[in-house]
């Protein structure tokens, strides 16, 4: 099994340049300076089927085709390293593990968009992935990588590391561009998408760490090749991840279309002291429920919509038998809605009632008509009635919470408890 974002990440250490030249590092960029038009680079990245790793699964090369590359401002390109997603934390691992890989992967992705500023915009909290990259940016420069005319080729590229001030808000592509420029993070309206108005007006392609990282690896191997490394019609590997009430949480690079039984079971270690898995979420918080019947579902952009849910970061958090799943729905809504970007009345004041009301039946003060309550919310605060998806991915775990179980909250409110108490 081939595992090639991780394959270079050492137990004993990370790779300095030297170290990651050794492995074959930078072949993908000499190879895309020397001898592929931007336009080809482009190509084969769509040939290759690549779709973004940050949660909405966009295809990165048709992302790319939409830069306009006689536009005569300078295009920017922006890695999304502001990993906030409760139960994710994939990227840190690239980041802190082969910060190198994620240097060659913003030269040679902004190749092929012919970008001249590059910003890696990285949650204030991964601190060691900070000192790593700023280490490797340096390494970069001094060996022509990155700056004035790389490798001889007439091609420019400034890559700049930028620490977020650190709110979830700031991984919506468009809130990330506000903030980078010095302004508060609040979403912007699309149209105009950044590919034709993002950072100061420029053009602009935001990217997630994962997905980039894979790009130098396509380059090297080609479209075939990538494909061939998943099981399912989705192509390439992924960083899957688990947490919660599993033996050994972390995050493996596996087949994409790898099932969320080998996730949780091989991978993972099974559910602690022997108990079963109840519930997951398959993507990371914002994502919908599934429970113990999709453990044998693929985990792909497909699979995991068609049961109901979305792929998101591949981040299982899973939930066993043991845990109230009003009060961990409670917590999330917590986290939502003080997150909350707080421009749009449904979502700033609508994901606080959630948490109020879930807390109350949690504590055994729930009444009669809460669950009609809160489904109402979750339609108010669904797709297209607020401004981001920052609501619609909010209300996904508890609307689906509400679907799978449902008994538990009827008992709280009947037995006036919390029945795990
Ligand atoms: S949905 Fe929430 S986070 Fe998104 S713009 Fe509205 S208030 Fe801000």
């Amino acid at each position: 099994m081939e595992t090639p974002l991780t394959a270079n990440i050492r137990p004993d250490g990370r790779l300095d340049r030297a170290g990651y030249e050794a492995t074959g590092g930078y072949g993908a960029l000499r190879k895309v300076l020397a001898d592929m038009a931007p336009g080809e680079v482009t190509q084969m990245v769509k040939d290759s089927g690549l779709r973004g790793r940050g949660g909405a699964g966009f295809s990165t090369g048709m992302k790319w085709g939409f830069i306009p590359l006689d536009d005569e401002r300078p295009t920017c390109i922006v890695a999304n390293a502001d990993e906030m997603e409760p139960g994710t934390f994939k990227d840190r691992i690239l980041l802190e593990g082969d910060p190198h890989q994620m240097v060659e992967a913003m030269a040679v992705s902004g190749y092929a968009i012919q970008a001249r500023y590059a910003f890696i915009f990285l949650r204030e909290e991964y601190r060691p992935a900070a000192r790593a990259l700023e280490r490797a940016i340096g390494e970069a420069y001094e060996a022509g990588y990155l700056g004035e005319d790389i490798l001889g080729s007439g091609y420019h590229l400034d890559l700049q590391l930028h620490t977020s001030a650190g709110r979830y808000i700031c991984g919506e592509e468009t809130a990330l561009l506000s903030a980078l420029e010095g302004h508060r993070p609040l979403p912007r309206a699309k149209p105009p998408f950044p590919q034709q108005s993002g950072l100061w007006g420029r053009p602009t392609v935001v990217n997630n760490v994962e997905t980039l990282c894979n790009v130098p690896h396509i380059v090297n191997h080609g479209a075939a090749w990538f494909q061939g490394l998943s099981r399912t019609e989705d192509a390439g590997t992924k960083l899957y991840g688990a947490s919660g009430k599993v033996n050994r949480p972390g995050a493996w690079e596996l087949p994409m279309g790898t099932t969320a039984r080998e996730v949780v079971e091989e991978h993972a270690g099974g559910m602690r002291a022997g108990h079963r898995l109840r519930g997951m979420l398959p993507g990371g918080a914002s994502t919908p429920f599934l429970t113990d019947e999709h453990l044998d579902l693929p985990l792909d952009f497909g699979h995991v919509a068609e049961a109901g849910s979305r792929l998101g970061t591949g981040a299982i958090v899973a939930l066993d038998e043991r845990t109230c799943p009003v009060g961990m729905l409670a917590n999330l809504e917590r986290f939502f809605a003080r997150e909350s970007c707080g421009w749009c009345t449904p979502c700033r004041d609508g994901l606080p009632w959630t948490e109020r009301i879930l807390r109350a039946i949690d504590r055994g003060e729930g009444r009669e008509g809460d669950l009609d309550n809160l489904a109402l919310h979750c339609r108010h605060l669904g797709p297209g009635r607020t401004f981001c998806a920052h609501a619609p991915g909010a209300v996904g775990p508890l609307e689906s919470g509400l679907k799978h179980f449902r008994e538990d909250f009827e008992r709280h409110i009947r037995e006036r408890r919390c029945p795990w108490e």
